[in-house]
């Protein structure tokens, strides 16, 4: 008899745990994960830190070979092997392998799909040019290393002030390169607050890096197959590499002409139980839309994090469980030059935007009582529901310490806690590790003052 067969679509963060997860729950069945490159479960997240040289060895990324996934988790791994399309009625999935020219199709039971992103091109740019920089997949890792290896780029370009770009620049900075952002909007990392925005700002230009805002106009000039120029509005800046970082989009074009609910940018929307509109498929990760917590809206978080999450939950649930997501809480986190930013929740910009009613507090003080020397500022702002005074976001920018404050924020808003659970809470205190005072409070007698 014909096993149960599960079909996975896509080998990385949410493909990879979807995968490993039905096999778990339902050892009888076939679990089989097709990926199109010849990489699965590759750690993405790190490659801004191949580019800086503080990870020496890219291949330290590959948390497993195909065989080795195969032989741990007994999933039948498909490398090369790309998804054309799906015949949802038949339940049929066509692929093509590298090598064979004859397309194949495998029949399913239930199918996930976790096809993720894939880097929004730049208009105007051609994506071939030798000394244009891509960072999406493990092949552009090894072209973009081995590029910057050969041709030493005195000057780079990053098209793009995301935690993406910002995370390039100073990875470029660290192997000697003059760099310049570039932005169309008035302020970089325009997801963030506009406080912070006006702060890593300062941090970039203090080490050397270029930033122009409010462009209207950008263009190339090419020689010889290589981007030469840019001009930014006025300005014609010669350049030897140019990094477009202008967000992400889901993969999810192979799916065009069939009948599933995709949102804007063209992500697949998923119920509580990952599943899609269409029968007996689920989708996660990047190429779906899913649950945010605050909110209640589907979106794409481009996490990967909530791509391992609604992996494994599509995974268990394709094996014949019925697990719930909650929805996810927007997380963004990133180190910049010897400081590390953190934002969790909804900012106060996006939070009005969808109906709330906000009141919020922003302040800096020392993240160790400030007689020791080695204290740096944080800055920090917190932003409550004024009609209930639930903690709905925050964001803070300093040293270390910002990851577990920011955790402890997602804890608040994932409990729904009022500000006034941090006036009860006992925060540690000793000169080497925490401040008298923490920030926290400073901002919510701010916020009791307002
Ligand atoms: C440089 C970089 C740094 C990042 N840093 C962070 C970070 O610090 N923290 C964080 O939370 N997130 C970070 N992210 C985002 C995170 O990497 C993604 O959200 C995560 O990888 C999404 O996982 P996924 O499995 O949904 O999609 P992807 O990682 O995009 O994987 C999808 C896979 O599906 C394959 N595929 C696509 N179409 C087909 C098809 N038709 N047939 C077969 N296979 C197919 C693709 O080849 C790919 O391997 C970063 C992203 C980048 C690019």
């Amino acid at each position: 008899m014909k096993p149960f067969t599960v079909a996975v679509i896509g080998g990385n963060a949410a493909g990879a745990a979807a995968a490993a997860k039905a096999k778990r729950v339902n050892p009888s069945a076939r679990v089989v994960l097709f990926e199109k490159t010849g990489y699965i479960s590759v750690g993405v997240c790190e490659f801004p830190f191949v580019l800086s040289g503080e990870i020496k060895e890219p291949a330290s990324l590959l948390f497993y070979t195909p065989s080795k996934f195969s032989e741990e988790k007994k999933v039948d791994v498909f490398i090369e092997s790309e998804v054309l399309s799906i015949d949802a009625k038949e339940r049929i999935l066509n692929f093509k392998s590298s090598g064979d020219d004859a397309e194949l199709s495998l029949s399913y039971d239930k199918l996930i799909i976790a096809t993720g992103s894939r880097q929004s091109e730049f208009p105007g740019l051609d994506t071939d040019l030798e000394n244009v920089l891509w960072l999406k997949k493990y092949p552009d890792l090894i072209r973009t290393k081995g590029y910057l290896e050969v041709n030493k780029p005195y000057h780079t370009i990053i098209i793009g002030s995301g935690y993406l770009g910002l995370e390039i620049a100073e990875a470029m900075v660290n192997r000697g390169a003059e760099v310049t952002v570039l932005e169309k909007l008035s302020e970089i990392l325009p997801s963030a607050e506009p406080e912070f925005s006006a702060i890593l700002t300062g941090l970039l230009q203090a080490n050397k890096v270029e930033v122009i805002t409010n462009l209207e106009k950008i263009t190339f000039n090419t020689d010889s197959g290589r981007v030469k120029s840019v001009k930014a509005d006025s300005r014609l800046i010669e350049t030897d590499a140019v990094f477009p970082v202008v967000g992400f989009r889901p993969d999810t074009r192979f799916l065009a002409g069939m009948d599933f609910k995709r949102g804007t940018f063209g992500e697949i929307f998923t119920d509580v139980f990952m599943r899609t509109n269409v029968p007996h498929i689920f989708a996660a990760g990047d190429s779906a839309g899913v649950k945010n917590f605050l909110t209640g809206k589907n979106q794409i978080f481009y996490s990967a994090k909530v791509a391992h999450t609604t992996g494994h939950i599509a995974g268990n649930n394709a094996a014949g469980k019925n697990e719930q997501f909650l929805g996810a809480i927007p997380v963004t986190s990133f180190r910049l030059f010897g400081k590390y930013f953190s934002q969790t929740g909804l900012t106060e910009k996006s939070a009005r935007e969808h109906g709330f009613v906000t009141k919020s507090a922003f302040g800096s003080m020392t993240n160790l009582v400030h007689v020791m020397p080695e204290s740096i500022n944080t800055a920090a702002k917190l932003i409550i529901n004024r009609l209930n005074n639930q903690i709905i976001g925050a964001s803070f920018l300093g040293g270390k310490e910002v990851s577990g404050l920011s955790d402890l924020i997602t804890l608040m808003i994932r409990n729904r806690m009022t500000y006034s659970g941090l006036l009860e809470t006992d925060f540690n205190y000793t000169p080497a590790l925490s401040p008298f005072r923490n920030i926290l409070i400073s901002l919510i007698h701010k916020i009791n003052k307002g």
